[in-house]
């Protein structure tokens, strides 16, 4: 055999249509069964943006993830979609969907027609001998092959959990597997803003030194929405983070609006601003004792609070294989010629907006171009 693909989502997927006659290995009864959750079940493929618009929305080796990203772009995603039979609607933020608006039309285009699958069967070793790889799966059975790709994507939203055996496969050719940890995850708050779940609001939010503004939703149990999500990368469990849900200046208040009242003068919902300030939501603005300022700007402007990332809820996980291992050009292994990787088990991840599913479909991209010279 020329090509063995370890893991049918969707880096390995994609691969397997650019590359005839390869077989994926696939742990699953089915391939794709987190394609199958992306964008609320609609996939959000890519994102309509030149090189430069999109590198600021990946963490990870940008001078690296730019090459990848050069050689196969947004555009030429939706041109391969397209041959598969996707024909893709893009959103006025650039987010590109699948016209049927159904991942399951995604998975279903990307299913290899020349390639065999092999199902329910996990690759648990692998080694390297005279020029050939021999792969052993958890059946006992073992392929050989002159090309390995290592498509197994990452922990998150694995169930049960994940037990990590991509990035052994990896490790055990000598590959650095770097400190992972959720991402793109909503945050558990340590102080309860419960009484406001289901409110969306802008938000200013703070994690160490990283800082962003944007939309987020109040949870039963803390804080989600875009700009949580993205920031969740930044967060370890107990962190102090702050936020703001509106910048207040009490004292600007007292000269222009003195007989307002601070529900009605400060620019959120009234149920938010109960929940945190309680009862000074109705006192007038010009009434305010200095503790009660305080208390108010401490709530509205700079929230503290330790936050958690809801792992049961994470899109992916920060860190994985380290970039600086592989060749930018073709995805192969410096360490180990023939060993290949894609996707999310690399060290790399990205903000929502169809940002992964990039990275993915690109690295499958490079190494089809390197396999088919
Ligand atoms: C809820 C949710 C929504 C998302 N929405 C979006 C979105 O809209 N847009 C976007 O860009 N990204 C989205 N993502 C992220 C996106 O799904 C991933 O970035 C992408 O699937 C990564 O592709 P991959 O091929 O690397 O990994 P995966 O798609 O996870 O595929 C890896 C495959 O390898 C298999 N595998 C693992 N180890 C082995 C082994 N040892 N042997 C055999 N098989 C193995 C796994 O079972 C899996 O099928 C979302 C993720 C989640 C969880």
């Amino acid at each position: 055999m020329r090509t063995l693909i370890i893991g049918g989502g969707a880096a390995g997927l994609y691969l397997s249509t650019l590359v005839p006659y390869s077989i994926i290995v696939e742990k699953e009864p089915r391939c794709g069964r987190k394609l199958y959750m992306t964008g609320g079940g609609r996939c959000n493929f890519t994102h309509k943006a030149t090189v430069p618009e999109l590198l600021p929305h990946y963490n990870g080796n940008l001078p690296f993830i730019r090459k990848v990203l050069y050689s196969h772009t947004p555009e030429d995603i939706i041109r391969h979609m397209e041959s598969q039979g996707i024909r893709a609607i893009t959103e006025d933020d650039g987010r590109v969907f699948p016209e049927t608006e159904l991942s399951e039309s995604v998975i279903m285009a990307l299913m290899p027609e020349t390639s065999r699958i092999i199902k329910g069967r996990e690759a648990v070793s692998a080694v390297k001998n005279r020029g050939l790889f021999e792969v052993t799966l958890d059946d006992g059975q073992k392929l050989r092959t002159e090309t390995l790709v290592i498509a197994t994507g990452c922990s998150a939203a694995c169930f049960p959990p994940y037990n990590g055996s991509g990035y052994n496969l990896l490790s055990s050719f000598g590959h650095t597997i770097t400190d992972r940890h959720p991402a793109l995850a909503p945050l558990r708050l340590e102080r309860s803003i419960s009484g406001a779940e289901g409110i969306t609001t802008g938000i200013r939010i703070k994690a160490g030194r990283k800082e962003a503004e944007g939309d987020a939703v109040i949870t039963h149990n803390g804080i989600s929405g875009p700009v949580v999500l993205n920031m969740s990368r930044n967060v370890l469990d107990g962190d102090e983070i702050t936020i703001s849900f509106s910048d207040v200046d009490i004292k600007e208040l007292r000269i222009r609006e003195p007989k307002k009242l601070v529900r009605n003068a400060i620019d959120l919902p009234e149920r938010l601003i109960r929940t945190l300030i309680g009862n000074l939501a109705d006192k007038k603005i010009g009434n305010l004792s200095k503790d009660d300022e305080r208390k108010i700007e401490e709530n509205i402007s700079a929230f503290r609070t330790r936050a958690w990332p809801v792992k049961k809820q994470a899109m992916t996980e920060a860190g994985g294989a380290i970039l600086s291992e592989f060749n930018p050009v073709t995805m192969e292994s410096k360490l180990v010629p023939g060993l290949y990787a894609a996707g999310d088990v690399l060290d790399v991840d990205a903000d929502t907006g169809g940002y992964s599913l990039t990275w993915a479909f690109a690295t499958a991209w490079c190494i089809s171009r390197a396999l088919m010279l």
